[in-house]
């Protein structure tokens, strides 16, 4: 079902101490009011503290990312069902750090995607284009491949445990961020070519969230527009004070 949402990517940052302490923070500061699902992934080595310490509370938390097999000889790597009996169902695939820096493709990431579903988790897939993409003009083609390759193979029913986060590289960490106009204009065509291959209750139904550089000053903008259904957030959501911001803009 389509809903906003506002996700935290906290990448390599918070030991465990300082994952309790921003933990505790965003317990304390969040609205309860909010119509968003709120989601942070901290590092592997702090999910399942995470996932007690936000037990009953309105915080959901997703892994940054997972092996595709189901168990065995892969040093350094963490399974689906690992992370499900620590009470983790979201998992961040895909992301442009993954893609750029430990070679994942789309091949790779349709087969993570798949041991994801199988394991009834939902998936945050991550695409988007390069600079070099935009300036030639290649990025609607570069989003439509990334989608097709990735994720269009799955069945129409799978749908419901999808949510796509378009992120355009040249705008992650960088502080550029998209135009709420840009982000609107690519969340369209994601949204149009969705429906092209699935259907209108799956276009309408999946919730597209944009990140790249999401402050407190640019996110309420962004969120506004009409297919942007929250953001997936990376350094901003290591402050407090500016995540709560962040998920008050989408009011
Ligand atoms: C991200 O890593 O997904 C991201 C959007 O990072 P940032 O907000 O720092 O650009």
């Amino acid at each position: 079902m389509r809903r906003n949402i506002v996700a935290g990517n906290w990448k390599m940052n918070k030991n465990a101490e300082e994952t309790e302490d921003l933990l505790n923070e965003l317990i304390d500061k969040l609205p309860h009011d909010v119509e968003a699902q709120i989601i942070v992934a901290p590092t592997f080595v702090n999910l399942s503290s995470a996932a007690d310490h936000l037990e009953f509370t309105n915080i959901t938390v997703a892994a940054q990312n997972m092996h595709q097999a189901e168990s065995g000889a892969y040093t350094g790597e963490i399974s689906a069902s690992m992370l499900t009996s620590i009470g983790v169902r979201t998992v961040i695939l895909g992301h442009s750090e993954r893609r750029a820096y430990f070679h994942e493709n789309d091949a790779l990431l349709a087969s993570k995607v798949d041991t994801a579903l199988s394991h009834d988790m939902e998936v945050i897939f991550c695409f988007g284009e390069e600079l070099k993409d935009r300036q030639n003009n290649q990025h609607f083609n570069v989003v439509e491949n990334q989608l097709r390759d990735g994720l269009f193979h799955i069945s129409k029913a799978s749908w419901e445990h999808i949510v796509l986060a378009y992120e355009p590289v040249w705008a992650i960490g960088t502080g550029e961020t998209a135009s709420p106009e840009q982000a609107q204009e690519m969340h369209h065509f994601i949204r149009e070519t969705v429906r092209s291959v699935f259907g209108s209750d799956v276009a309408e139904d999946v919730s597209i969230l944009y990140g790249g550089s999401v402050k407190p000053d640019n996110a309420k903008e962004i969120f506004s527009k009409p297919d942007v259904d929250g953001g997936l957030i990376g350094g901003a959501a290591l402050k407090a004070d500016d995540f709560v911001a962040i998920v008050n803009g989408i009011r």
